[in-house]
């Protein structure tokens, strides 16, 4: 709806048409890809045989149509698909990180294994809320546990990298979310999204600390699974 473009035409523009199903069952549904979709929904409307099935632009997963709207509906409605099969994004994925501020500054001390570097930190702060539409419980009130948090990266090359590509992360909505906390069991409470961060700075007490080599690396690949590559960190 942000992008004045119906659930429908969204995913018409990611699909390209399918002369004839093959004999399989769509992933989304269950269902043969040669009869009608399993979905049952509110807001389904009936699609001609011609359209009833779609296959993904670039990764080639087939899917019934009304099963993709269907997705579609049941996320954030940001203009953006995800193969559910292979996860490849269409569009510009977004997320629902309630509002708030993500600030940074280098502090002049080494993590441990970075001796050479000075160190990012960096500060994030959301306040407690009331839920949104793309929220799980939209009306009802999330809290906010542990704000200000604090984050590290070495201030070497790739650990500016890192932080360049979380900044556009953070304007896309994707290093938080409103859900259940799987370290309190709390719900509706911020909470990280896919994206790893060190929070312990000396030590590592808590497993989200120094010294860990695979760290950088891991949280590209983490942005990348969200859609954010070296090529988003440009501008
Ligand atoms: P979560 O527990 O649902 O976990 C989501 C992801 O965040 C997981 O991948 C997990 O590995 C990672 N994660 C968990 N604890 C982390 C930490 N301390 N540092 C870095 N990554 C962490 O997500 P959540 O509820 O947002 O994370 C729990 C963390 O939030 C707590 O450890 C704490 O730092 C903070 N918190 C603080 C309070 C407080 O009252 N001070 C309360 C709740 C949570
Ligand atoms: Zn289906
Ligand atoms: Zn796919």
């Amino acid at each position: 709806a942000r992008k004045g473009k119906t659930p429908e035409e969204v995913v018409k523009k990611y699909l390209q048409k399918v002369k004839s199903p093959p004999e399989e069952d769509c992933t989304i549904c269950m269902e043969p890809l040669g009869g009608p979709s399993g979905y049952k929904g509110p807001g389904v409307g009936p699609v001609s045989r011609a359209e009833s099935v779609g296959r993904l632009a670039q990764c080639g997963h087939q899917y019934h149509f009304q099963c993709l709207v269907a997705m579609y509906n049941n996320g954030n409605k940001d203009g953006s698909l995800q193969c559910p099969t292979c996860k490849t994004i269409y569009g510009v994925k977004t997320g629902n990180q309630p509002a708030g501020k993500m600030e940074y500054h280098v502090i002049p001390h080494s993590l441990p294994g970075h001796p050479d570097y000075k160190t990012i930190r960096i500060i994030y702060n959301i306040p407690p809320g009331i839920q949104g539409p793309e929220h799980p419980n939209p009306g009802k009130p999330f809290t906010a546990r542990g704000f200000p948090r604090h984050c590290y990266l070495p201030d070497s090359d790739k650990g500016r990298k890192v932080l360049r590509l979380l900044l556009v992360a953070w304007d896309r909505r994707l290093i938080f979310s409103v859900g259940t906390s799987s370290t309190t069991g709390e719900s509706d409470t911020v909470i990280w999204n896919e994206v790893h961060h060190k929070t312990e700075f000396g030590s590592n007490l808590t497993g989200h600390g120094f010294p860990d080599p695979g760290h950088l690396d891991n949280v590209l690949e983490e942005l990348r699974a969200q859609g954010i590559t070296e090529d988003d960190g440009l501008t």
